[in-house]
C-alpha cells in the first residue's frame, strides 16, 4: 500500500483548552420548566437541593449566565488527559465506501475510560471547597463510580457508591477499578438503607436499576450532615461541565478545516450528558446562524425516552425522593431489560435535553443493541478502538449516516463522540460475536406499566 500523508488526529495543545464552560439556558427561545418539589408541586428553591448539593453546583444548576470559568483546580486535573483527541475516521470511511468524512472526539482516554471525570472532578472540588466530608452516588455499568472514586481520590473525600446489582455482579472488574481508587461499593439494593431494605422484599428488584441505586445514594446523603450526593448525568450542571468536550470539538473541527461545522452530530443518550456536551456549544454556534448541523440522540431500543416516552413531571428515582424534573420519562418505576449498555438504562432524559427536544432543535432516533455491536465491531476492526456499548448506538447512527451518503454521493460531514472504550464491556463483545445476543421488544403494556407510574402534578 502506498505511504499517505493523512491526518489522524486533530489535537491542542495544554494551553488552548477552553477555560470556561457553556451554559445553553440563555440562548435558548424560552427558560426549561423549573424542577419542582416532591412535596408540595411547587417550583424547588435552592433550600430544596441543599441537602443534597453544595450551594456553588445548586447555583450553576439554575444560572442564567452563558459562560462560567473553569476553577483552576479543575483545570489543572483536566490537563492530565485534557484537551482529548478529535480523531477522523479514515480507516472507517474507507470500509464503508463512504464520500461521507466521519470525525470522532474521543474520551476514552481518561483515568477512567470515558467522559464522566469531566463532571466527577469539578463535583468533588465543589463539595470540597464547601467542606463536604463524603460523597455517596450510583453507578450502574460501573464508568460513573470509577469517575466520582478517581476525583474524590485526588481531592481527598470518602466515597461511597451503590452499583446497580445485575451490574455489579456481571462486572467484578469495575467494582475492583472503583475500589482501588479508594472507594467502598454496595451492591443495589442493599440493607443498608431504609429504601434499599423495602425494594428487597420484592424480588423482581434484585437485579436493581439505576432508579433504585439513586434513592439509596441520596437517602444516605440527606440524612447526613457531611455527606452530599453526586448524580453523573441529568442535571443542567453536569451537562454544562461536559460542554468542555463540545467547546474543544469546535476548535478542532476548525483546524481540520471543516469551517463550515458538521452536516450532522449524533451522540448516545443515556441521561444525556456527553451527548449534550458535545452538542451544545454547536448548537450555540448554530442558533447564532454560523452553522446548520443537524443534531441527532440515539437511544437504545429498550429504554427509549425520548422516542416512546411522555414529556411530563416525573421523579428522577425510583423511590420518588429527588424533585420532580420535567422529562421526557418512561415512569421512574419503568425497569429497562438487561441490555449491555448499561448507562444508557436510564428511565428518563436530562429535562434541558427534553426541553430542547420539544422546542424541535434537535431530533431522536432509537436504535436496537445488535446494530449497534454490529457497528461497534467494524469501528473497532478498522479504527483499533474497542467502543464501550453505549457509543456504539452512536457508531451505529454515523454507519446509517454513512451508508447514506454513498447512495447520495454527498460529502456528509459527520460528528460524535466515542465517549468511552469498553475494555470491561468484552463479556458484551463475546455475546456478540457467539451469536447469543439479542434484539428484545418491549410490549405497548409494559410501556403503559411504566408510564403509570408518573405522578400527576
Ligand atoms: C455514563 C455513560 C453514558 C450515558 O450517560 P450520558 O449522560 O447519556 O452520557 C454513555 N456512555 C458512556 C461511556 C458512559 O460512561
Amino acid at each position: 500500500m502506498d505511504e499517505q500523508v493523512r491526518q489522524h488526529k486533530i489535537t491542542l495543545e495544554e494551553s488552548e483548552m477552553p477555560t470556561t464552560w457553556y451554559n445553553l439556558v440563555p440562548d435558548l427561545p424560552s427558560p426549561p420548566p423549573p424542577a419542582l418539589h416532591p412535596g408540595t408541586h411547587e417550583p424547588a428553591g435552592p433550600e430544596d437541593f441543599a441537602p443534597l448539593f453544595p450551594m456553588d453546583l445548586i447555583m450553576q444548576e439554575v444560572s442564567q449566565e452563558r459562560y462560567i470559568d473553569i476553577p483552576g483546580a479543575v483545570l489543572d486535573v483536566y490537563r492530565q488527559w485534557r484537551p482529548t483527541p478529535l480523531f477522523r475516521a479514515h480507516r472507517l470511511e474507507a470500509a464503508l465506501g463512504t464520500p461521507a468524512r466521519i470525525y470522532y472526539k474521543y474520551e476514552g482516554v481518561s483515568p477512567a475510560g470515558s467522559h464522566k471525570p469531566n463532571t466527577a472532578v469539578p463535583q468533588a472540588y465543589y463539595n470540597k471547597i464547601a467542606g463536604v466530608k463524603k460523597l455517596t452516588t450510583e453507578t450502574g455499568a460501573g464508568q460513573w463510580g470509577t469517575a466520582l472514586a478517581f476525583a474524590c481520590a485526588l481531592f481527598d473525600l470518602e466515597c461511597e457508591v451503590w452499583q446497580v446489582g445485575a451490574s455489579y455482579d456481571q462486572k467484578p472488574y469495575r467494582r475492583l477499578m472503583i475500589e482501588t481508587f479508594g472507594a467502598q461499593v454496595h451492591r443495589s439494593p442493599s440493607e443498608l438503607t431504609a429504601v434499599g431494605r423495602e425494594f428487597l422484599k420484592d424480588p423482581k428488584n434484585l437485579p436493581g436499576s439505576l432508579g433504585i441505586a439513586i434513592s439509596e445514594a441520596v437517602e444516605v446523603a440527606a440524612t447526613n450532615d457531611d455527606v452530599r450526593y453526586a448524580l453523573g448525568s441529568v442535571l443542567n450542571h453536569v451537562l454544562m461541565h461536559q460542554t468542555i468536550i463540545g467547546e474543544e470539538a469546535l476548535l478542532q473541527m476548525a483546524k481540520a478545516g471543516e469551517t463550515a461545522g458538521p452536516d450532522v452530530i449524533v451522540g448516545c443518550t443515556g441521561g444525556g450528558s456527553n451527548f449534550a456536551g458535545l452538542s451544545f456549544p454547536f448548537l450555540r454556534e448554530k442558533l447564532a446562524g454560523n452553522m446548520s448541523p443537524i443534531i441527532r440522540a440515539v437511544e437504545p431500543a429498550s429504554c427509549p425516552s425520548l422516542t416512546k416516552g411522555v414529556y411530563a413531571y416525573d421523579f428522577g428515582d425510583t423511590a420518588g425522593m429527588t424533585p420532580l424534573m420535567k422529562m421526557h420519562t418512561l415512569g421512574h418505576d419503568f425497569m429497562p431489560d438487561p441490555i449491555h449498555a448499561g448507562g444508557l438504562r436510564y428511565h428518563g432524559m436530562a429535562p434541558l435535553i427534553s426541553h430542547v427536544y420539544e422546542l424541535g432543535l434537535m431530533e431522536a432516533i432509537s436504535i436496537p443493541q445488535i446494530e449497534c455491536f454490529a457497528a461497534g465491531l467494524q469501528f473497532a476492526r478498522t479504527e483499533g478502538i474497542v467502543p464501550a456499548p453505549e457509543p456504539t448506538h452512536a457508531l451505529a447512527a454515523a454507519v446509517r449516516e454513512a451508508l447514506k451518503a454513498k447512495e447520495t454521493g454527498e460529502e456528509t460531514v459527520i460528528l460524535t463522540a466515542l465517549c468511552g472504550h469498553g475494555h470491561f464491556d468484552l463479556a458484551a463483545y463475546e455475546a456478540y460475536m457467539a451469536g447469543l445476543m439479542s434484539d428484545e421488544e418491549i410490549s405497548d403494556a409494559r410501556f403503559a406499566e411504566g408510564l403509570a407510574t408518573i405522578p400527576s402534578v
